[in-house]
């Protein structure tokens, strides 16, 4: 039997965390950690595959296989060492919270799982002073943290060519190596065949009511030696705390707690009085505030949301040929179209060109290329659509053909930008005249823009977001009178199941009374989690600000030809929370040549939020100074742009940056029968480009049609999502990676 050790790979997961479980299902750390009747064996495989995950990251993690099988045979787990002074690189910390926050995003999963919370913080606590007592060389030591060899191939050497990978490392650079085991025998005598030496117990005691199964662990050091072929049993698995020093969180740390406290928080229903946005003035004449005199009790479908996603969706459930004679209703907790649609930068614009690289890096190529192609099919369906109705609507909401450039500040953002946009370039061949590309000294004379490091400029449209819904909503109550109802003012405060109910097996309950339906769609972006509450962290609520601002004395107007954007590297400072989001965006009115203008910066607390009600100063503050900033003639020596309003809005966020849409699945609702509720929502900052034919996806996926061709793969939400990149762990990853500002950076050189 030939072996090969590799290191271990994502295929590998499923092999490797079946080899441990196997391996330690009658270990007596086990027995005594786990109440064996709640024991949860899918939750188990899921806390080992987020270690193993982890372990992929952060220590060397190798599989034993048989050449030319692919078959998991052993796996072997070792931390490197790590110096007894050296405080946790950013790196060790960032990971110490991925996988604490991993294995707190599965508590809230599956439950404990029959983990016994009490002895799990023994057995921490006495490892934690076992090693403090023997750890004596300062450079630090190996740790063997798993190693298991399956029942049948024991005896082979695959073991033994496991333990030689790391001891031969740890030999060469004279270093001292280390493991914990929970049995004595035949632990200690294979361990010792190998140079391990035992060195001390580790009494877990409990004292509780079921404190009679305390276990004793032993610790081993070792000077390597490697003698025999025999395997050893299995060590065991630990886990890691979230990284504290002397007890106090340090500034990344205490940001990164908030963080995590924050987006697990209940985002709760639309605030009443929220800031006025002056797309909602004024007010739709008849359809804002409109609701039936009484709340109709039944309905085939609900649409809980009336953005532009609720809009699409309603639209085409009336308008598509299998739902001919469907009712629906849609709820809206405030005024008609009052959330991000009737509150965000009114541009139609795909960021394809600059969000290639990452969506690439982050989802792979396909879905990079299906992503950026479907924000193009957006923005024209869009356009198309507006421009078959009739002229005095199209003016009405002030749609137009704008140029756009994003212009960049600084050097390290600009060259990301332009290795994106050749990507997108090489890779959308049928788009790849989309972009230009605006060279340094050429972007002061073609856009008036000053201190930038270079452009991107391409074709896009701007509009007038609120008229344009709040007009396709009235016309389709004036086409299906008899099929729509709209009811403003009426939260939607809980969706019950009910499970013995066949034909309306949903009860939604508003203020008003309670509506009975066969299906459900939340089309509630940032708010989705209030209904649906296992999407907390994963889908987020985050705010931003909008303006609109006086042009200066010298700007010349386009008439609203023109949108820009100003895109800088984004800084999170950990000890104040203050997020420079990196990313202005501005459009001109082509009648008042007001310049409306938004950003997302402020400190974390008032971006983590879904509270409209209010503007926070630094928000403020950033927007009155930055256009004086940014164009090269407009404001003279003004610093400060004169704003006329301002006001807030709540986007969705999600924690692997894409939109989450399909059947609301098993795992979220807790019943395998609850299966008719749905969602699209998340749009994270661009929504515009996403929205309407994901409203149209997401009808015809229910209706059972294949959208593959067209509707982008990674949108739909599916349990390997769920498990491993729309986790609250992925958030709090995401800004954890957000880098501090340049002067915290320098003082730490
Ligand atoms: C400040 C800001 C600027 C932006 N700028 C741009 C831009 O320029 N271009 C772009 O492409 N995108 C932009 N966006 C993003 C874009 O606006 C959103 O992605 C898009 O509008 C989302 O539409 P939606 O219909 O999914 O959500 P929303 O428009 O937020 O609609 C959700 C609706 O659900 C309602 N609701 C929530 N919970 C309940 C409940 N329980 N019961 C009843 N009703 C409920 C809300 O009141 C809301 O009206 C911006 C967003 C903001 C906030």
């Amino acid at each position: 039997m030939v072996i090969k050790i590799s290191n271990l790979t994502e295929a590998d997961i499923p092999g490797a965390v079946a080899a441990v479980q196997d391996a330690f299902k009658n270990d007596p750390y086990n027995e005594w950690v786990y109440d064996h009747s709640k024991f949860n064996q899918q939750r188990n495989a899921t806390s080992l595959g987020i270690r193993m995950r982890w372990g992929m990251r952060n220590g060397i993690f190798h599989v034993a296989k048989e050449e030319g099988n692919d078959k998991v045979l052993g796996v072997a787990m070792w931390l490197r060492p790590q110096p007894a002074n050296a405080p946790p690189t950013w790196n060790d910390w960032l990971e110490g919270w991925r996988l604490y926050f991993n294995q707190v995003g599965m508590n809230l999963y599956y439950g404990r799982g029959g983990l016994n919370v009490k002895r799990y913080y023994i057995w921490k606590d006495a490892q934690a002073k076992v090693q403090s007592e023997i750890w004596d060389d300062p450079r630090g030591y190996y740790f063997l943290n798993i190693m298991v060899v399956l029942p049948e191939t024991q005896g082979k050497g695959v073991g033994a060519a496991m333990m030689k990978q790391v001891t031969d490392q740890a030999d060469a650079e004279n270093m001292k190596c280390y493991l914990e085991s929970s049995r004595d025998d035949p632990n200690i005598a294979i361990y010792g065949r190998w140079g391990f030496k035992f060195v001390k117990d580790m009494i877990c005691d409990d004292d509780g009511p079921k404190s009679a199964s305390g276990i004793i662990r032993r610790n081993f050091d070792l000077e390597n030696l490697i003698t025999e072929n025999d395997d050893p049993g299995p060590t065991s698995s630990a886990y890691v705390n979230p990284p504290s020093r002397n007890g106090c969180l340090d500034p990344n740390s205490a940001m990164l707690e908030y963080v995590s406290k924050a987006i697990l928080e209940d985002p709760g229903l639309p605030r009443n009085n929220p800031t006025v946005s002056s797309w909602q003035v004024p007010e739709h004449p008849t359809v804002a505030s409109i609701q039936s005199t009484t709340l109709p009790e039944f309905t085939d479908v609900v649409i809980i949301g009336s953005g532009i996603t609720g809009c699409s969706v309603t639209k085409t459930l009336l308008e598509h040929e299998a739902t001919h004679g469907v009712h629906v209703i849609v709820l809206e907790a405030r005024t008609l179209v009052s959330g991000a649609t009737g509150r965000n930068g009114g541009h139609l614009v795909t960021a394809s060109g600059h969000t290639f690289g990452p969506l690439a890096e982050q989802h792979g190529i396909e879905a990079a290329k299906q992503v950026t192609r479907f924000s193009l099919l957006n923005i024209k369906a869009i356009m198309k659509m507006v421009r078959e109705m009739d002229q005095e609507f199209q003016d009405h909401c002030q749609l137009r053909d704008v140029l756009k450039v994003m212009a960049v500040g600084d050097e390290e953002t600009w060259a990301n930008a332009t290795s994106s946009v050749l990507n997108f370039q090489k890779n959308v061949t049928e788009h790849n005249k989309y972009h230009t590309i605006v060279e340094q000294d050429a972007v002061p004379e073609r856009w008036n823009i000053k201190n930038s490091v270079g452009a991107v400029e391409h074709n896009a449209g701007a509009v007038w977001p609120y008229r344009l819904i709040t007009g396709i909503f009235e016309r389709l109550l004036k086409n299906y009178p008899s099929r729509l109802a709209i009811e403003t003012h009426t939260p939607a405060t809980a969706v019950q199941h009910l499970a013995k109910d066949k034909e309306y097996p949903y009860r939604i309950t508003t203020p008003r009374g309670t509506i009975k339906a066969k299906r459900v769609i939340h089309c509630t972006n940032g708010h989705a989690s209030h209904l649906l509450p296992k999407l907390a962290g994963r889908i987020y609520p985050f705010r931003g600000t909008m303006s609109v601002q006086k042009p200066g004395p010298y700007l010349k107007s386009g008439k609203g030809s023109r949108s820009w954007s100003l895109s800088h590297k984004p800084s999170l400072d950990p000890r104040t929370g203050l997020y420079i989001t990196g990313l202005y965006y501005l459009q001109e009115n082509p009648l008042t040549s007001r310049i409306w203008i938004g950003n997302e910066t402020a400190y974390l607390k008032n971006i983590l939020t879904s509270d409209d009600t209010y503007v926070p100063d630094e928000a403020r503050a950033a927007l009155s100074t930055i256009l004086p900033k940014l164009f090269l003639e407009g404001w003279g020596t003004e610093e400060k742009a004169e704003i006329e309003s301002i006001w807030s809005g709540t986007q969705g966020h999600t924690a692997d940056n894409i939109p989450v849409v399909g059947k609301i699945l098993e795992s979220l609702t807790g019943e395998a029968t609850d299966s008719q509720q749905w969602i699209a929502a998340g749009f994270n900052g661009y929504g515009m480009d996403k929205c309407w034919l994901t409203g149209e996806a997401l009808v015809r996926i229910m209706l059972g049609e294949d959208v593959s061709e067209w509707f982008p793969q990674c949108f739909l939400l599916t349990e390997d999502r769920l498990k491993n990149t729309l986790t609250p762990e992925e958030t709090v990853s995401k800004f954890s990676s957000i880098p501090p500002p340049d002067n915290i950076r320098q003082a730490k050189l």
